[in-house]
């Protein structure tokens, strides 16, 4: 299942559509974040051009992880629902140019390869996806938000502020 490759560019200019599913478990560095990695990564990409020219991806995804609350420090279950715009770019030279061609801070500029590892995008998503700081909506009876942690040093966290 991971290790599968596309041709993203091609995808993008057919406006082809592909969507698939992963078990959590087989995605080692979204498990790593988690509490539990059980259940499933439910997965879309639609493929077109931007306005500019370039090739576009559209990737949603969708799961339900099981993550630490911070507030009461008991699991719960966070619901991941994220779609993003990529634009492709084929070296980091095109990448800049395109960044500024683009001049749209809502969509990322990657480099792919012509035989991209598809499910690393994927996974890249999920944990971009992932909440800063976990925590119930509202947190079960007999835990009081004593607890006030600072939040957590996560290298996804630094990694979204960058975008
Ligand atoms: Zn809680």
């Amino acid at each position: 299942m991971n290790g599968k490759t596309m041709d993203l560019f091609k995808f993008c200019l057919d406006a082809d559509q592909a969507s698939g599913s992963y078990a959590i478990q087989d995605l080692n560095r979204l498990s790593a974040e988690l509490f539990a990695s059980e259940g499933e990564l439910v997965w879309n990409f639609s493929g077109g051009r931007h306005q500019i020219g370039a090739p576009e991806l559209k990737l949603h995804i969708q799961a339900q992880v099981k993550l630490i609350c911070q507030r009461c420090l008991t699991p719960y279950v966070e619901t991941l629902d994220s779609v993003s715009t990529l634009v492709l770019a084929k070296t980091e030279e095109q990448a800049d140019e395109l960044e500024e061609r683009l001049n749209d801070d809502s969509i990322d500029v990657i480099v792919v390869s012509p035989e991209q590892e598809y499910s690393v995008l994927i996974e890249d998503e999920a944990l971009l996806a992932l909440p800063v700081s976990p925590r119930h909506a509202t947190c079960p009876d007999g835990f009081k938000a004593e607890i006030i942690n600072e939040k957590p040093v996560s290298p996804f966290a630094a990694l979204k502020k960058l975008k």
